[in-house]
């Protein structure tokens, strides 16, 4: 199980904070964590997450809303993503080339 598509996808197409509308990554309970990016002029969120209760790792797209959500598919949880926030540059872990 990685934990890495997004991080991906960035690289790939050297994604910039500037060109995100949202993008955060963060940690859940039980080791659950949620990587949510969505890019400017775009209705949908990528979404990468570890479900905290099951452990099923998923990389999907959800049209983007606030407050933010989505159902694992596994078992059916609601992972929350609550204050939603731009991380800084430091944050986001984003490589520079
Ligand atoms: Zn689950």
């Amino acid at each position: 199980m990685e934990f890495k598509k997004i991080q991906e996808f960035i690289e790939k197409n050297n994604i910039r904070p500037s060109d995100c509308t949202m993008h955060t990554n963060r940690n859940l309970e039980n080791n659950g964590k949620i990587r949510v990016l969505v890019l400017k002029g775009e209705s949908d969120a990528w979404v990468e997450y570890i479900c905290p209760k099951c452990g099923h790792y998923g990389y999907t797209k959800k049209t983007w809303k606030r407050p933010f959500s989505i159902k694992c598919e596994n078992c059916g949880k609601l992972i929350r993503v609550q204050k939603m926030k731009t991380l800084n540059k430091k944050d986001t872990k984003i490589s520079y080339r």
